[in-house]
């Protein structure tokens, strides 16, 4: 499936890509047929029909997010409803709260998230996650110094469980979010429902700055 608007265009997705594992999401989604563009500065934003926010450091970023004034032009693109992708330390930038009492920064996403829920042993590790909204065959998920959802909001649905119960993928409406990292694993299924979300955006919607 080519990722093309009404007008057979390939669509524009913004990857932001000021810190972190942005190369693979992109790749991936031109694999896709998309038309990623690595977003460092708001400019890079003018057309985009759907997000990305990659997995990383959410201290880091969160920094990057203000010294590059990026921060209220996401929050426009957000709230105009383009869909949205975060993986990881995106899924952290995306919560509408944080524990510990750091501070939200792009809290469109009904959740609690707890960072660094796996401890020191568990610093990283993959395994297979059965995610019915996407079909049979289970997603291979790759988690690194991950965070979980300790908290879900009544509009937020409940993509994928770890086997102890834990919250590791959600969605509300055009907010996807994942505590692991789909583009480390060559796993599209998540970015095929971000581009068919962002196919329906009208190409003019996807405003820069403003
Ligand atoms: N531990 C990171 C954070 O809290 C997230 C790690 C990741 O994105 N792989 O921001």
């Amino acid at each position: 499936m080519a990722a093309t608007g009404a007008a057979g265009d390939p669509v524009r997705i913004g990857v932001l890509s000021v810190q972190g594992a942005f190369a693979e999401h992109v790749s991936l989604l031109r694999s896709l047929g998309a038309d990623p563009i690595e977003v460092r500065l708001p400019q890079h934003l003018a057309g985009v029909r759907g997000l990305v926010l990659p997995g990383g450091e959410s201290t880091a970023m969160r920094r990057l997010i203000a010294r590059w004034e990026l921060r209220e032009p996401l929050l426009a693109l957000l709230r105009s409803g383009i869909p949205v992708l975060g993986t990881c330390a995106g899924m952290i930038l995306l919560a509408r709260e944080i524990e510990g009492g750091d501070e939200p920064v792009l809290p469109l996403l009904d959740v609690t998230v707890r960072r660094n829920a796996f401890g020191r042993q568990l610093e990283s590790f993959e395994t297979d996650l059965a995610v019915p909204a996407l079909g049979d065959a289970p997603v291979h998920a790759v988690f690194i110094r991950a965070p979980v959802i300790a908290r879900t909001g009544p509009d937020v649905e409940i993509l994928a469980r770890l086997p102890d119960d834990r919250i590791v993928a959600v969605r509300q409406g055009p907010i996807l979010a994942t505590a692991f990292h789909p583009e480390l694993a060559g796993e599209p299924r998540f970015h095929r429902i971000l581009l068919a979300l962002a196919a329906e955006i009208p190409p003019d919607a996807g405003s820069g700055p403003r």
